[in-house]
């Protein structure tokens, strides 16, 4: 047992998968995310989920004169990381404003959906947001949220409108950074601390204390060291990231068969690396790593790109390169899923 638990710790995996429940995300959209993007970690996680859930991602950033504004420099880099379509706006408020003087984020849920509401289209969406299980605010209650995304539909609407919080389907705060992990989520450039020191975190203000104490947490409950954590997380890799390997000979052949076709029509720009256990995988969602200036290890490729969940939430993604290379999660579901997939973007 011992040799397992040394095993699994210098591999960087989990002890355990978080327990997730889909059923309080309250997605309805399913095409259209705008995402309401701090570029604090809980977002960021948020933004990781709907880039793996919907078509179309746009962010939004918004500048109310929020004390922290590095976090909004932080945004920035993380939505140009990505590649999606963002924006940022200003609202005007005051510094003299109660909340914004004494960092509280009272109807900021409120304002959130409402700022985002004004960016949604016919064609409906989805307005992502990154709150907690834990949240306690009135605006952040799942019912409120709801009745919310009911009155902004209009009759001439063709398409649903929901809001949908992706981190209440696990716990709390160490889950969350659990499922950044798993996504190779750029945690470490995310920012929490409402009280920087020369621009670094203060460690000391309750944002940080919540953030250190989460992460302390995270460490003892799925088993794995801050220094292993580091590793992966500082670089954007992680170990649940499909890597190029031999896959099984049915999917070979499937693969092969989409090819030949000339399946390979539209690529996506896939991040490349060699991650801390030596192995070359793919970060799908990350399209420049500009940002990324601790990193430049990797480079980029047109992958077709497939993934989906298997029944406990596991993650499972494959990346098919035009030479017929293929990138794949250890786990992955029955090739006739694989081939829909693969079929579904020959046609696209
Ligand atoms: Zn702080």
């Amino acid at each position: 047992m011992k040799n397992i638990t040394t095993k699994l710790r210098s591999s960087g995996l989990l002890l355990k998968a978080p327990i997730y429940n889909a059923e309080n995300i309250h997605a309805k959209n399913r095409k259209n995310a705008i995402v309401m993007f701090s570029g604090g970690m809980d977002s960021t996680v948020s933004l990781w989920w709907a880039l793996d859930n919907y078509e179309n991602v746009e962010i939004l950033i918004v500048d109310y004169n929020q004390p922290h504004s590095i976090e909004i420099d932080k945004a920035i880099k993380i939505a140009k990381m990505v590649g999606a379509k963002y924006q940022k706006i200003k609202v005007d408020f005051p510094t003299s404003f109660w909340g914004i003087e004494n960092h509280l984020t009272r109807g900021q849920a409120c304002l959130m959906t409402s700022l985002a509401a004004l960016n949604i289209s016919h064609d409906g969406a989805d307005i992502v947001m990154g709150i907690l299980s834990t949240d306690n605010y009135g605006d952040c209650d799942r019912d409120f949220l709801d009745h919310i995304a009911s009155v902004l539909f209009h009759p001439n609407d063709w398409s649903d409108i929901g809001i949908a919080t992706p981190l209440r389907a696990v716990k709390n705060k160490s889950d969350v950074i659990a499922l950044g992990y798993q996504y190779g989520a750029p945690l470490s450039l995310s920012w929490t601390c409402r009280d920087p020191i020369n621009d670094k975190p203060c460690h000391n203000c309750m944002q940080c204390r919540q953030r250190d104490e989460a992460l302390v947490s995270f460490y003892r409950e799925y088993g794995i060291s801050k220094d292993q954590y580091d590793k992966w997380s500082l670089v954007c890799a992680s170990p649940y990231h499909p890597y190029f390997r031999d896959v099984s000979y049915d999917i070979h052949i499937v693969v092969e068969a989409f090819l030949q076709a000339g399946g390979f029509k539209h690529g996506k720009r896939c991040y490349v690396y060699t991650s801390p256990d030596g192995k070359q995988r793919v970060s799908t969602h990350i399209s420049s790593i500009e940002s990324l200036e601790e990193a430049g290890t990797g480079s980029f490729m047109d992958l077709i790109h497939i993934h989906g969940y298997l029944h406990n939430n596991y993650r499972w993604e494959l990346c098919v390169s035009p030479n017929g290379a293929i990138a794949a999660t250890d786990v992955l579901p029955n090739v006739s899923v694989i081939e829909e997939e693969l079929i579904k973007k020959a046609e696209f």
